[in-house]
């Protein structure tokens, strides 16, 4: 007997989450909660979802963060979404050297001023 499995990966858009700042794109923007679901697939069809993970992308230039489910329930929460906004704002910065930063931070700050700050 022949069998034909496999996996699929889907990405789904679920809703907006809110406003903030991205040093990636050096803009102020929406980010967007997309959900990505491996699925088994047996004969070409989707037979159950064997992964699911919530995602942070910046509408602007789609960087991605992963937004754990313990998070992702709380995400309504004040709280949360500043957690989320430090995180993504720490991780973009990360990978930037000291003078790129200063740049970068001093880019927001006339960002900032010529607009409404944003978190
Ligand atoms: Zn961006």
């Amino acid at each position: 007997m022949i069998y034909n499995i496999g996996w699929m990966k889907e990405t789904l858009h679920i809703r907006t989450l809110f406003k903030s700042y991205c040093y990636h794109c050096s803009n102020s923007t929406t980010w967007h909660l997309w959900r990505e679901k491996e699925w088994f697939m047996f004969f070409g069809q989707k037979s159950f979802p064997f992964m699911a993970k919530n995602l942070a992308v910046c509408k602007g230039c789609e960087f991605v963060q992963h937004v754990p489910w313990l998070r992702y329930l709380k995400v309504d929460e004040a709280e949360t979404r500043l957690s989320i906004t430090t995180e993504i704002q720490q991780l973009q910065l990360s990978t930037k050297n000291d003078i790129q930063k200063r740049f970068l931070l001093a880019q927001r700050a006339e960002h900032d001023a010529k607009n409404v700050p944003v978190n």
